[in-house]
């Protein structure tokens, strides 16, 4: 949210020639205007920043490595498809950040989350820079052998360009414990070594404890500390969550632990209404649904006798927090406005970027709690980080002592947020604040390398 002309002009300048220098990547731009709005006044402040090109620099990747992945489906039909790695910024440590697998993925799509993922990753406090990368390859329908030539196949390439100490990449869309287990394997293979080359690996083979629930449980953590603030809690509240994937089902896990109705869940079919709430329970069998069985969320609807909306969000149902963890640009400014006629207190983003730049303005306006994905959802990271440094030392902490970090480390981020993002008023403006605090960091080591 820009303050004053001056810094509204210096906006539109910079993103003019962003948007020139990257056409026809409109996701990539959002992601860009959100931080923008945030950070040029701190640039404008600070001369050092502005003849340094710190921002200039920071939303030009460091490189983007584009392949070729050639595979052979069950029919024995060659398949080609395409493959990404952004390796955004090292600045703070080795590029860090996931792997999604989506017909959706574009280089627009990974560059926006690349880029976001440098802040996030500075915000964790951990040392790792900022990347991102996938494939266009839908993994839906297909079988469990064509997953896995799959990905043997796309890290024939992308092993020469990652390492422990260069590039570590996760999960993300569509590329969970099977698939990590898969590229994991295909890797060590090629390198001859066992090493901490990706995070998010099973329990056998290096994994951390709490990994898989760290972003969903991590987006609720950063929650309780917003909700504190006004002296409000998790507990008795009505939630609305959507997706029903890695996050959205950990998300649903704690909330319900910590005594919220959480009364949806969706997948990219339509959503589930369960009035009753999806307890312990219902919880269990949504997991194996989606987990074992790659079922649709219809089906749970059929079994527990709820409704079920084909091809709608959920965002019309009534809730006091609302936890968007599917993908980006999955809440507008209409839903955000229908979610604040029915009483919405807090948004935590568990999903990158699914709130449109218009819904945040809406929630802003309002003055309701939102904690943007940068931060909410930066738990995910931080666990693997953890699980970076427990391969370092070939040591495994227990699931208390893991838990008990990312706790810590999402009452930092909170606090750090707090610290940047209030105004004069007492409103924390969480946007404003994780920006900011992700982006010093950076911008102070770049800094202190000179012109490189
Ligand atoms: P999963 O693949 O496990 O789950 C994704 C969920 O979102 C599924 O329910 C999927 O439905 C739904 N979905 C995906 N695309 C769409 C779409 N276009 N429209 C509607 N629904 C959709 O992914 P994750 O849970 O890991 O990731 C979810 C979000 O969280 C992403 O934005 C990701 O970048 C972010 N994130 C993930 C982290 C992690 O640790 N996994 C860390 C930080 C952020 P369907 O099955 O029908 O495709």
């Amino acid at each position: 949210m820009a303050s004053t002309a001056t810094d509204t002009e210096a906006l539109e300048r910079f993103m003019t020639g962003l948007v020139r220098r990257n056409p026809g990547e409109p996701e990539f731009h959002q992601a860009v205007r959100e931080v923008a709005e945030s950070v040029l006044p701190v640039v404008e402040a600070h001369a050092e920043y502005r003849d340094a090109c710190i921002l200039e620099r920071l939303t030009e990747p460091d490189r983007i490595i584009t392949f070729r992945v050639t595979w052979q489906d069950d029919a024995g039909n060659v398949r080609a498809n395409r493959a990404w790695r952004v390796q955004f910024s090292n600045a703070i440590g080795p590029y860090k950040g996931g792997l999604r697998f989506h017909p959706t993925v574009t280089q627009s799509v990974l560059k926006f989350l690349g880029f976001e993922q440098i802040f996030k990753n500075s915000l964790t406090g951990l040392p790792m820079g900022g990347a991102k990368g996938g494939s266009n390859f839908n993994p839906r329908g297909k079988s469990t052998g064509e997953v896995m030539r799959f990905c043997q196949a796309m890290m024939r390439e992308l092993h020469r360009h990652i390492g422990e100490d260069t590039d570590v990449p996760a999960g993300d869309i569509g590329v969970g414990a099977r698939e990590i287990g898969f590229l994991f394997g295909q890797y060590m293979r090629l390198a001859n070594r066992f090493t901490g080359v990706l995070t998010g690996k099973g329990l056998s083979f290096g994994g951390s404890l709490v990994r898989t629930e760290a972003t969903g449980y991590g987006a609720v953590y950063f929650l309780q500390n917003m909700l504190a603030v006004r002296g409000e809690e998790v507990a008795s509240k009505t939630a609305v969550v959507s997706g029903s994937g890695n996050v959205a089902l950990y998300a649903i896990e704690k909330l319900v632990e910590l005594g919220a109705t959480v009364v949806t869940a969706s997948d990219s079919g339509g959503f589930i209404h369960d009035p009753h709430g999806i307890d312990a329970e219902r919880l269990a069998w949504l997991k194996d649904l989606k987990e074992a069985r790659r079922g649709r969320v219809r089906e749970y609807a059929e079994h527990f006798g709820c409704a079920y909306h084909e091809g709608a969000r959920p965002w019309g149902i009534p809730c006091q927090l609302a936890l968007p963890c599917a993908t980006q640009n999955e809440l507008d400014g209409g839903d955000a406005r229908t979610l604040l006629d029915n009483g919405l207190v807090a948004v935590a983003e568990g999903a990158n970027m699914p709130c449109t730049l218009d819904a945040i303005r809406v929630l802003l306006e309002r003055r309701i709690l939102f904690g943007p994905a940068k931060a909410a959802n930066a738990g995910g990271v931080a666990v693997s980080g953890l699980e970076q440094s427990q391969n370092a030392l070939r040591i495994s902490w227990s699931r208390e002592e893991v838990d008990r970090h990312l706790q810590t480390i999402m009452r930092d981020i909170h606090e750090k947020c707090r610290a940047e993002g209030a105004t004069d008023d007492g409103f924390i403006h969480y946007v404003r604040g994780a920006n900011i605090a992700g982006f010093r960091k950076v911008a102070d080591a770049l800094l202190a390398y000179g012109v490189v």
